[in-house]
C-alpha cells in the first residue's frame, strides 16, 4: 500500500498499471466498513484498487461541518494496509483545487430533491470533485454507496452526459449490529443521541418490512417510516421517490422506489435509505 499526495505523482505510479484493471474508491476518509466495502467490492473486480481521501470544500455549505469533519489519517493509512487497497490518495485542497480555479460541474434535477434542496451547491461540489478524480485516477470502476443514493444518482447520470470512461457500481449500505448506517458523522453522537439515531434505520426497515409483506401503497409505507422517525429531532425530509427519476413514486409502488430520510439527531443530520423493488409480473 502506498500514500500519494500530489496528482503528478499517482499519474507517473498509474502509468506503469494501465494494462490493469484499476477500481477507485473515493472519500472523505475517518474510514470504517461502508468505506472497505467499497474496497472489497473492487478488490473482487479489479487488480488495481486507488482509495482517495480528500474532505472536499466544494461540497460544504457555509454553515456546514467542513471544519469539524472527523479526520484520523494515521488511522485511515493503517485500515488500508490489509484489505486491497494499492494506493491511497491523499491530496491537500490546494493540490486539487489550485489558485484560480473556477470551472465547475452543474448537475440537473437529479440534484434538486431530496438533499439538493436543503443543501444548495452540494451535488455541484461533489460533482465537480468526482469528475476531477475520474480525470486524475482514470479508473474503470468507481465504487460509490448506496447510503448516499442520491450521490449515485447525480454521478451515474454525470458519467452518462459527459461520456466519462468509467463504470459506476453501487455497493449496498453497510450497517452497525444495531442497523444504524455507518457514517464517519457517527461519532458525532453521544451516547444517549446514538440511541436516538436508531429511529431514523428504524423507520426505513419498518417500511421495508411492510412492502415486503404485500404493502403497496405510498401513503402507508411513508406513513409507517414516520411513526419512528418523528423520534429525531427534525425530520428533514421523508420521501419515497423512484429509483430511475428521483420524482416521487408513482402510486400503487409498480417500480423500483427508495425511501429516504435526513433527520438531525442533536445537531447532526444523518442520511439513510431503503430501496423497495417491486416484482415485475410476468
Ligand atoms: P464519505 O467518506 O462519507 O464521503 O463516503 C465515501 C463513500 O463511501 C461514498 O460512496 C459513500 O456512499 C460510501 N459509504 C458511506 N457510508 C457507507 C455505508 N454505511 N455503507 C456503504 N457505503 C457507504
Amino acid at each position: 500500500m502506498q500514500t500519494i499526495t500530489t496528482v503528478a505523482e499517482l499519474r507517473a505510479t498509474l502509468a506503469k498499471a494501465r494494462d490493469k484493471r484499476v477500481g477507485f474508491v473515493p472519500t472523505m476518509g475517518y474510514l470504517h466498513d461502508g468505506h472497505m466495502a467499497l474496497v472489497e467490492g473492487s478488490r473482487a473486480q479489479c487488480d488495481v484498487t486507488v482509495l482517495s481521501i480528500f474532505v472536499n470544500p466544494t461540497q460544504f455549505g457555509p454553515n456546514e461541518d467542513l471544519s469539524t469533519y472527523p479526520r484520523a489519517f494515521l488511522r485511515d493509512q493503517k485500515l488500508c494496509r490489509d484489505p486491497g487497497v494499492t494506493i491511497v490518495f491523499a491530496p491537500d485542497a490546494q493540490e486539487v483545487y489550485p489558485a484560480q480555479f473556477e470551472t465547475f460541474i452543474e448537475p440537473g434535477e437529479f440534484a434538486k430533491p431530496l438533499c439538493g434542496a436543503f443543501r444548495p451547491g452540494h451535488f455541484r461540489g461533489v460533482a465537480t470533485v468526482v469528475c476531477k478524480l475520474f480525470n486524475i485516477v482514470q479508473p474503470d470502476i468507481a465504487f460509490f454507496g448506496q447510503k448516499d443514493f442520491q450521490q449515485c444518482a447525480v454521478v451515474r447520470r454525470m458519467a452518462i452526459d459527459l461520456n466519462l470512461p468509467v463504470e459506476i457500481a453501487t455497493v449496498p449500505t453497510v450497517r452497525e449490529p444495531d442497523m444504524l448506517a455507518m457514517s464517519s458523522r457517527n461519532r458525532y453522537l453521544n451516547t444517549e443521541e446514538r440511541r436516538r439515531a436508531l429511529a431514523i434505520s428504524r423507520g426505513l426497515l419498518a417500511a421495508e418490512a411492510e412492502f415486503r409483506s404485500g404493502e403497496r401503497e405510498c401513503e402507508k409505507l411513508i406513513a409507517i417510516a414516520r411513526r419512528h422517525l418523528n423520534e429525531v429531532d427534525r425530520l428533514q425530509y421523508l420521501e419515497l421517490v423512484d429509483v430511475d427519476t428521483l420524482e416521487p413514486a408513482s402510486n400503487p409502488l409498480s417500480h423500483p422506489a427508495a425511501l429516504c430520510a435526513a433527520a438531525y439527531v442533536g445537531s447532526t443530520r444523518l442520511i439513510d435509505n431503503v430501496i423497495l423493488k417491486p416484482q415485475v409480473s410476468a
